[in-house]
């Protein structure tokens, strides 16, 4: 059987923009160069193919985090890669991390006060569980619906949006379960 080309690596969305990048570039610069600035054009959807250390290096730099815990650094990275692209976007311009200790799973904040239209998402350094992409993804959700824990505003069933949503996003565990989330938040 024939080696499949190189292109077939990768899902036809980051073929078709390797060939206009190639088009542009071609010859005149490296592979590897050229996979960069596709990568950092943010027009990825699906990182299917890219060398996984050159993702994540390129969301590290594109996230806002405090945390000096490499283990929820890392898994914030990972969640981010298996967002939509739009939602990424919106996480790397509107949405700040921050670690909250080991007291709780993860809150989400306006941050109108430190910079207007952010978010700020504080995530627990004690989580456990393989399921914890999930929580990161819930707590993701919440700031792209826009839900306002400070506001009278917020929905009844805005637990229930949020793991629909982390769920829609293609992630499994606990923050993408409706029923969970909602008796969690009982207790
Ligand atoms: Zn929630």
């Amino acid at each position: 059987m024939e080696a499949p080309a190189q292109s077939q690596r990768y899902p036809a969305q980051t073929t078709e923009i390797l060939d206009q990048y190639r088009a542009t570039w071609g010859g005149r610069i490296s592979e590897e160069r050229l996979l960069t600035k596709v990568l950092w054009s943010g027009e990825i959807e699906d990182f299917t193919g890219f060398d996984v250390s050159m993702v994540y290096d390129y969301i590290a730099n594109n996230i806002t985090y405090c945390c000096d815990d490499s283990t929820l650094a890392a898994l914030i990275i990972q969640t981010a890669a298996r967002l939509p692209r739009d939602v990424r976007a919106f996480v790397f311009d509107r949405c700040v991390f921050l670690s909250a200790g080991r007291m709780l799973y993860g809150m989400v904040l306006p941050g109108a006060t430190a910079k207007p239209e952010t978010w700020i998402i504080l995530l627990s350094e004690r989580m456990h569980g393989d399921d914890l992409h999930s929580f990161i993804a819930h707590e993701i959700a919440h700031a792209w619906l826009g839900h306002d824990r400070l506001s009278p505003e917020v929905p009844v069933d805005h637990e229930t949006q949020a793991a629909n949503l982390a769920q829609q996003w293609g992630f499994i565990g606990r923050g993408a379960d409706a029923r969970h989330c909602n008796a969690y938040m009982r207790r």
